[in-house]
């Protein structure tokens, strides 16, 4: 009887926390990156990131929320480079036009198109700094921090995103919410100051390369884990808003982070630094504009209607909770 009101409690977390949990870096890691980076900025901008820390926390998670609900919006935080490229993906047209010409949108579409939404993100919110336009630089500034986060989570660059093809299942989720959440207090989030990007396009793409240099490590490690770690103990339940969830036990965890070495950390980090380079970058691009000037108070940024309805595209971090599959 106990069983079964346990599994009738997971059934209803399932339904409650499904589309909270399904998204990059969980929606504390993602908070996390975006507040973060605001500290890496120089002088002439941090006042107004500072000023507008709560926006830029709280919207980081905006671009998952709308991405059962929107058309197209999907695609934009991910690409299966493996699809396409063996790493190290020399070959691989970095551009979109070229990229276009050779795939066809719809593949891309279809397989993915972070690197360039990230650089539609980068022109949006260089021009919304030349306009002094406040609404423009918070809401691309946010949201262009969650499209590089993602960018930086090997999961989000290979067909197998969550594991589904090799038996890992839930690996997703497990990688990019449940270990940074579990062990991030150790962590260090001091980055440096932000830099300027001379070349934007390469340096997303390094970035995704880099990224996808890992996902072999993500895979294997976790399936070696899997085959000396006792059976019984993979998993434990823990009460969250008093509901009990199946979740991977600490130990588990501990065990596999470990032999990542500092992986995620690193991810994070990484994250959080080229956000505010990023940031930075776009703001010297648009012709320094003095920011003292331009008002912080009652910025109220119209919310994006999210209609009901499904994504026509691939729902490719369908993560979190697929342990439960
Ligand atoms: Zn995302």
């Amino acid at each position: 009887m106990l069983k079964h009101y346990k599994f009738i409690a997971i059934l209803c977390f399932i339904a409650i926390s499904f589309p909270k949990e399904a998204n990059a870096w969980g929606f504390w890691g993602h908070m996390r990156i975006n507040r973060q980076a605001i500290f890496s900025l120089p002088p002439e901008i941090i006042g107004f990131y500072k000023t507008n820390i709560e926006y830029i926390t709280e919207h980081a998670v905006d671009p998952d929320k709308r991405r059962y609900a929107i058309d197209g919006e999907a695609p934009r935080h991910f690409i299966d480079l493996d699809h396409f490229c063996v790493h190290p993906c020399a070959d691989f047209p970095r551009k979109w036009n070229d990229a276009v010409d050779t795939y066809s949108e719809d593949t891309l579409q279809a397989y993915g198109i972070v690197p360039w939404h990230i650089e539609v993100m980068l022109r949006r919110l260089t021009r919304a700094f030349k306009e002094k336009n406040v609404q423009g630089i918070l809401k691309n500034s946010t949201e262009i921090g969650h499209y590089i986060s993602d960018s930086h989570v090997p999961l989000h660059t290979t067909v197998n995103y969550n594991g589904q093809l090799t038996n890992q299942k839930g690996i997703h989720g497990f990688w990019e919410s449940r270990l940074p959440e579990l062990f991030h207090e150790d962590y260090d989030f001091f980055v440096g100051k932000a830099e300027y990007i001379p070349n934007t396009l390469d340096f997303i793409w390094d970035n995704i390369l880099n990224a996808h240099s890992q996902v072999e490590d993500v895979l294997s490690f976790e399936k070696e884990l899997d085959k000396t770690f006792p059976s019984d103990q993979k998993f434990s339940y823990e009460t969250r808003n008093e509901l009990t969830i199946r979740t991977y036990s600490r130990e588990y965890s501990a065990a596999y982070h470990d032999m990542m070495k500092g992986m995620v950390e690193e991810q994070m980090r990484l994250s959080m630094k080229h956000t505010a380079d990023i940031w930075y970058t776009c703001w010297v691009n648009a012709g320094r504009p003095d920011m003292q000037d331009v008002k912080f108070e009652e910025v109220e940024i119209e919310e994006e209607k999210i209609k009901e309805g499904t994504v026509k595209s691939r729902e490719h971090a369908k993560t979190g909770n697929d342990i439960f599959d």
